[in-house]
């Protein structure tokens, strides 16, 4: 009998959640950003609160990064709720990122929402954090079926929906393009994250300097640039601007490349970016000049919700969790290597 009721309350709490509108708190912690966003149902971004953590040498640790998302983790969520105007009583649903990401990461943010879950009662939902890159992307600009061109720190990826699922279309083969840029910034002594200070290096460029251009198929990698750009950079025979300013244009034109040849593939006439390298002003002026001469749509978030942030993680949980998505506590664990193609999408379509 308390079985039946339970079902009953549950079935109560489902239907009330679905004819009213849904607040969700949405938890981000896949690596160095510890992120908190609120979202309603209703596509209202009520709060989107984060907290980096940064370097001056050196990168990610992923201990003193996980030290880090300790540290500011309740007061990044009450700032969250503090902007929203609301307390944790009236949020229906908390996502959080559990996958994939930096274990250590993903466990403090794992452990936030579960921790909140148990103690208010609230239903918890684990989501794919490319997939609420892509989806945050739709939502705000208004695209509909896009190639996504995620270029982030840990992650570069050509992602669309094809054949009820999310696919990978082409990828590096071995860093991620904002681990790269970070890297060749650590090594020429700038501080993490490395991408905005080569991005201002670059605009004081002038000459251009041939680099390894590496796309093999569908696919990029960056190893290589990565040691040519050190010996050019040892040599002291190039100017630190001009380096910066060609590997811009090298690394951006080969995931525009790539981006062009998975939209031609699936027959998709919308580009959307994602990911922190996405702020770059010089990609997004690519990909528009690439999307402008096949007649195709690029669109491109703020900044803001380019970077890894919480709002994203909030409105995919809401987007699952409409769809009839359910996890219990014990299913909450964080997928540090799940791929995209592994997610059931019940949500589209
Ligand atoms: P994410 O992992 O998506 O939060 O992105 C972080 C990465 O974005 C880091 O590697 C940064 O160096 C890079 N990044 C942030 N802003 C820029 C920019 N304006 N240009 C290039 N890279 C950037
Ligand atoms: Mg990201």
């Amino acid at each position: 009998m308390r079985g039946f009721i339970h079902i009953l309350e549950n079935v109560f709490k489902y239907l009330i959640l679905f004819l009213l509108k849904m607040i969700c708190l949405g938890i981000e912690s896949t690596a160095h950003t510890f992120g908190a966003g609120i979202v309603d149902s209703e596509k209202r971004v009520l709060a989107n609160i984060k907290d980096s953590f940064t370097t001056e040498k050196g990168g990610i640790v992923p201990a003193k990064a996980a030290d880090h998302h300790v540290e500011v983790c309740d007061k990044v969520i009450n700032e969250a709720l503090e902007t929203a105007k609301l307390s944790i009583k009236d949020i229906d649903l908390i996502s959080f990122s559990q996958a994939p990401g930096i274990g250590h990461c993903l466990r403090i943010g794992a452990f936030a929402a579960r921790s909140l879950a148990m103690f208010h009662n609230i239903p918890i939902i684990g989501v794919n954090h490319c997939i609420a890159h892509l989806s945050i992307g739709e939502m705000l600009t208004g695209a509909t079926d896009p190639v996504l061109l995620y270029a982030s720190g840990a992650n570069t990826q050509i992602i669309a929906y094809e054949g009820k699922k999310y696919r990978v279309f082409g990828e590096s083969l071995d860093m991620g393009v904002g681990n790269f840029l970070d890297s060749f910034a650590r090594y020429i002594g700038l501080g993490f994250p490395g991408g905005p200070k080569i991005y201002e290096l670059a605009l004081k460029g002038k000459k251009f300097i041939e680099l390894p251009y590496s796309v093999k198929g569908m696919d990029v990698s960056f190893g290589g640039l990565l040691t040519n750009l050190k010996q050019k950079f040892d040599s002291g025979k190039y100017r630190v601007e001009d380096l910066c300013y060609s590997l811009q244009e090298t690394v951006f034109a080969m995931l525009v490349e790539v981006s062009e040849r998975a939209m031609a593939h699936c027959g998709k006439n919308e580009l959307l970016l994602g990911g922190g390298v996405a702020c770059n002003k010089r990609l997004q002026e690519m990909a528009k000049e690439m999307c402008k001469e096949r007649s195709a749509k690029c669109f491109i978030p703020e900044n803001e919700f380019l970077v890894d942030n919480g709002a994203m993680i909030a409105w995919q949980g809401i987007l699952e969790y409409s769809a009839g998505k359910r996890m219990s506590i014990e299913e909450s664990v964080i997928l540090p290597y799940q791929r995209v193609d592994e997610v059931v999408v019940n949500w589209k379509d």
